[in-house]
C-alpha cells in the first residue's frame, strides 16, 4: 500500500503531462483525494451520505466481494476507521 501512495502523484503528473501532448483539447487530470486515506475519503463520502451499499470495491468479479484482496482489505480498513459497519455482504459472511 505504502508503495502505491508513493508512486500515485507520479503516476498523475505524467498523465497531466501526456494528455497535454495527445490531445486537441488539454485535459487535466484532477486527484482532489489524492493525498487522502481511504478512511479519510470514506469519511467525505459518509458526510455527503453516500449509500455505500450500492458501492463495490472488490477485485475478484464475483457476485459477492471475497473481502481477502487488497481492494477489500482496504475498503474494511476504511469502514473500521470509520468506527461503521460496512454495509455489503462478504464471501467471508
Ligand atoms: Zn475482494
Amino acid at each position: 500500500m505504502l508503495e502505491t501512495t508513493i508512486y500515485r502523484p507520479e503516476f498523475v503528473h505524467a498523465m497531466n503531462t501526456v494528455s497535454l501532448i495527445a490531445n486537441y483539447q488539454a485535459v487535466e487530470i484532477v486527484t482532489p483525494f489524492l493525498h487522502h486515506t481511504k478512511g479519510e475519503i470514506l469519511s467525505v463520502g459518509l458526510a455527503m451520505k453516500l449509500d455505500y451499499k450500492d458501492t463495490w470495491t472488490c477485485y475478484n468479479g464475483q457476485e459477492k466481494s471475497c473481502g481477502k484482496c487488497s481492494a477489500c482489505y482496504e475498503r474494511l480498513e476504511a469502514f473500521a476507521e470509520n468506527n461503521i459497519q460496512d454495509p455489503i455482504t462478504y464471501e467471508l459472511n
